[in-house]
């Protein structure tokens, strides 16, 4: 490994250890994910040596790429299996793709944003993400043709819980979510067994809005 390229490799251990493991998350399989995708080749090159961070960062169009930390817990209560497709609403930057595409057999990503959308689709076809598949268009409606899914994550902040993801979970599926107001929202994950739905808070956290027919209205 090049030089630059160890030094990004023990910037990861280091966000691992001190931003995530010492939160408390622990699936051995989404901590090695974390050390394992190069977070730095999803920000802008302007912003990377604030990539392994603790914090969110700006990747335009008004949008962010989430906290290393909330990747993972999110990540870590979706309980990915290696045989799950997933469904992601909010492709953003493409890192938290990533981090799925490490854990799952196949990630459909949905992203509103043209730009990001153009951008993010052709990084991680360059980076070579083959287990990803890329859509434009509005994620809260879901992806009718290719459920039921093993898990749905949400990567946008939803005034309330679109009943078309509900639906397209298949049964021993689960959906991390955050909803609320548009300042400020609660983390719950949803759980579909034959009996119905089981839903448990994760705690608060804060996104950018879910924009979409089933989210809220664009400005
Ligand atoms: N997962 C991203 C990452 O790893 O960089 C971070 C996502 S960012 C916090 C939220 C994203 O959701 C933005 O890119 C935004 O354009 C997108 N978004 C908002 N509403 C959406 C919708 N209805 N369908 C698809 N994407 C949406």
């Amino acid at each position: 490994m090049e030089i630059s390229g160890r030094r990004y490799q023990r910037l990861r251990e280091s966000m691992v250890k001190n931003q995530i493991e010492a939160r408390g998350i622990k699936d051995p399989r989404v901590l090695d994910a974390m050390r394992t995708v190069p977070r730095h080749e999803f920000v802008n090159e302007s912003l990377i040596d604030q990539a392994y961070n603790d914090h969110p960062l700006p990747i335009g169009e008004q949008q962010t790429i989430s906290q290393p930390y909330i990747v993972a817990l999110m990540t870590e209560a979706l309980q990915v299996d290696q045989d799950d497709r997933v469904l992601e609403i909010g492709t953003g930057s493409g890192y938290q793709a990533a981090v799925l595409a490490e854990l799952a057999y196949r990630v459909y990503t949905i992203e509103r944003n043209r730009t990001l959308y153009d951008r993010t689709r052709q990084i991680l076809e360059k980076m070579g993400y083959y287990n990803i598949v890329c859509r434009y268009g509005d994620g809260t409606i879901g992806c009718k043709e290719e459920a039921p899914f093993d898990a749905i994550l949400v990567t946008a902040g939803a005034p309330e819980i679109p009943k078309p993801l509900v639906d397209q979970l298949d049964v021993g599926g689960r959906m991390v979510i955050p909803v609320g107001s548009s300042s400020s929202q609660m983390l719950v994950k949803l759980y579909r067994d034959e009996k119905g739905i089981h839903q448990t808070d994760l705690g608060g956290c804060r996104f950018v809005k879910l924009i979409g027919q089933r989210g809220w209205k664009a400005e």
